[in-house]
């Protein structure tokens, strides 16, 4: 169906801000005007829900993290951009695949699976799109759907 993603991600935001906040990590939202995409709503929530859960979960108070949507001629742009820990470049590689892990004693104490990426590619594509990230360690780590 057709999804307006600029109040889609707008309520997403609403309701996943207070999580943040409760972390002293602020959450913020650009999207400017209507940007329409063809998509399932509940599995593109999951996307999204999915890249904050891990900002979150990887990010230190008194950082932020942001969402970001913008149409670029014929394309879409997703961004979910955090100030947390970061991926290590040799790890870039291996975090869509199933159960891995950055730093498995670290990442145990917090929790998780390593399914999460891995359900959000998978679903990405199924929306006929795209996810790349950039991360540098320790500075912070943005994901990019292209759609
Ligand atoms: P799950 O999502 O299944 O609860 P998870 O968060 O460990 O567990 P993924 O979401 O697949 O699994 O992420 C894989 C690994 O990539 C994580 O364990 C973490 O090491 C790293 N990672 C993912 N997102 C971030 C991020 N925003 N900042 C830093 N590291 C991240
Ligand atoms: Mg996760």
């Amino acid at each position: 169906e057709t999804v307006e993603l600029c109040e889609f991600m707008r309520g997403i935001h609403s309701r996943m801000a207070p999580s943040f906040n409760e972390k002293n990590i602020a959450l913020n939202f650009v999207c400017h005007g209507e940007v329409y995409i063809e998509a399932d709503p509940t599995r593109f929530e999951q996307i999204i829900i999915n890249l904050l859960d891990n900002a979150r979960k990887y990010s230190e108070a008194g950082t932020a993290t942001s969402m970001q949507v913008f149409k670029k001629s014929s394309t879409v742009h997703i961004i979910v951009k955090d100030e947390g820990k970061g991926i290590p470049e040799e790890d870039q590689a291996w975090v869509f695949d199933r159960f891995y892990r950055v730093d498995k004693s670290r990442s145990k104490a917090l929790g998780g699976s390593g399914l999460g990426l891995a359900i959000v590619k998978e679903l990405v594509e199924a929306h006929g799109g795209k996810i790349t990230l950039s991360s540098k360690n320790g500075k912070g780590t943005t994901f990019e759907i292209i759609i």
